[in-house]
């Protein structure tokens, strides 16, 4: 019998951000997932997260595909890139607004910083709320008024909405606590999405069952699963994986060329040794 792509259930997806060059944390993460794809008879999907689009550049995404195919990596085309689907993200902001949950605020970084009651989990300062109190006849003279502005998701609200929520962590429940996020940044007005409401959207959108990524993200599914529960779509199961560290114990970035899979190739390492590098041998 001919099996089709939609008989294969289970859906694995890929998704860097075109900001730099890929290094042994990328390859980790993007093996894994290609490995537990082909485990599960299931599929791989690569998704291009560009919406930064100051910092993203073609050639970073050249080299994404250059080195993912040489690792030994396939995923099925069309790519998704996020740039191409403003009108997804925007469409999800006027379902969250229809339901009283978004506001837009127009503090300054400084202002936010001067005022704030705490950190969020990225330790950047949450939002005291000040904006939440202006009339609906102020919110839309300040927009029309061309000042720069974020369009938030009123964490209270939307909490009592939902109740308490879980998601499955590599099999074990883990409780969300999107809260820890405040009112957190759904868009601004230069952009119409946020890393958190695109990776939702496009993972209902694309069908992904399993989000496989690493521990850095743990905290951001709680506003993912909250996202989730609002706009009504499927959940998917999560597994954070650990972070590769360079020789130091320091987090790999994308400007430590030491461990780029484009300088590792030049020293001539294969794809087998990195695999074996990153402990997947
Ligand atoms: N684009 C994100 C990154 O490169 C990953 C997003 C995700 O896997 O949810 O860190």
């Amino acid at each position: 019998m001919l099996v089709t792509q939609q008989d294969k259930k289970t859906v694995f997806r890929f998704a860097p951000s075109p900001n730099g060059y890929l290094h042994l944390g990328h390859a980790y993460s993007a093996l894994l997932n290609a490995d537990l794809a082909r485990a599960a008879g299931g599929r791989l999907l690569l998704r291009i997260e560009d919406i930064d689009e100051t910092r993203c550049r073609p050639e970073y995404e050249a080299a994404t595909y250059e080195d993912l195919r040489w690792l030994g990596i396939a995923w099925e085309e069309p790519v998704r890139r996020q740039s191409e689907h403003y009108d997804d993200y925007r469409a999800a902001i006027a379902a969250l607004d229809a339901q009283g949950l978004i506001f837009p605020s127009f503090e300054s970084r400084a202002e936010i910083a001067r005022t704030s009651p705490g950190r969020d989990p990225d330790g950047a300062p949450l939002y005291a709320g000040a904006s939440k109190a202006l009339s609906r006849e102020d919110r839309r003279r300040r927009m029309d008024s061309g000042a720069p502005y974020a369009l938030r998701l009123d964490m209270a609200a939307a909490l009592e909405r939902v109740g308490p929520l879980h998601w499955d962590e590599a099999g074990q429940p883990v409780a969300a606590d999107p809260a820890a996020w405040g009112d957190v940044v759904l868009a601004r007005k230069d952009t119409p999405t946020s890393y958190h409401l695109s990776v939702v959207v496009d993972d209902a959108a694309q069908g992904v069952t399993d989000v496989v990524r690493g521990r850095d993200l743990f905290h951001a599914t709680g506003v993912h699963r909250l996202l989730q529960a609002l706009l009504g779509f499927p959940i998917p199961r999560y597994r954070h994986h650990e972070l590769i560290a360079d020789d130091k114990g320091q987090k790999l970035s994308k400007s430590t060329r030491a461990t780029g899979l484009r300088e590792l190739r030049a020293q001539r390492k294969s794809p087998v040794d990195i695999r074996r590098m990153v402990g997947l041998a």
